[in-house]
């Protein structure tokens, strides 16, 4: 909740940096440095850590419910006209017709959520859609914002994949996906993760035992939302 409001909690305010430690950007408010940290490619936790993080997530909560799935799939690479190796991130397997989908996770564009995310689904959708559908398959992208925004092709990818399901099972699919361990869940603590990063030197985090161990959300409470 503290990220969301653009508050750091008092402990990383007294240190937090006028600029960021890994890019040098001048970070002049908490807030500012709450977004950058959000988006900097170079920071230890930052946007290719939350896409895999959530990429993996989504593959183990929907192999948890029997669904085979296969990330980074290959085969779909020479159906791309492009001249490009593109692979989706993940595509589930265990359906009628299989569904691929590729993840991101979005800058929230100032006080416009939703905007990212729906330019994000629409450039994926662009890139993979008619590659996907030539090898058989369906194409349905999962786009969310950093501050928790979930476009809806996230929903509808979910609601393809259990649509064979009865209902009450595909409706405690969707709640684990969006709600219980996976998504929500995988964008607070790389939230966390990314702007403790911003306001410690690596070497201040390593020694905080960072969030490997377990501990580490209950140690930075305030601001795991
Ligand atoms: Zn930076």
């Amino acid at each position: 909740m503290a990220i969301r409001c653009g508050v750091l909690p008092l402990y990383l305010s007294r240190t937090a940096p006028k600029s960021c430690h890994h890019c040098g950007k001048p970070t002049l408010s908490h807030v500012s440095l709450i977004s950058h940290a959000l988006c900097c490619k170079f920071i230890d936790y930052g946007p290719v850590f939350r896409h895999n993080e959530l990429r993996d997530a989504v593959a183990r909560v929907l192999r948890r419910h029997g669904f085979s799935c296969t990330v980074e799939p290959r085969y779909f690479s020479k159906y791309y006209t492009d001249g490009v190796q593109h692979r989706p991130d993940l595509v589930v397997t265990s359906l009628a017709q299989p569904i691929a989908t590729d993840f991101s996770v979005n800058a929230q564009q100032k006080d416009q959520p939703g905007v990212a995310a729906a330019a994000s689904a629409s450039t994926k959708i662009k890139t993979h859609r008619v590659a996907v559908e030539s090898a058989g398959a369906t194409f349905i992208p999962f786009c969310l914002e950093a501050h928790g925004y979930c476009d809806n092709s996230a929903k509808r990818f979910v609601a393809h994949v259990v649509e064979t399901r009865p209902k009450f099972e595909a409706a405690q699919i969707y709640r684990d996906v969006f709600q219980r361990q996976t998504v929500s869940a995988t964008l607070c603590r790389a939230r966390v993760k990314a702007v403790i990063s911003a306001c410690l030197h690596q070497d201040d985090f390593e020694a905080d035992g960072g969030l490997e161990r377990g501990e580490g959300i209950g140690q930075y409470e305030g601001l795991a939302a």
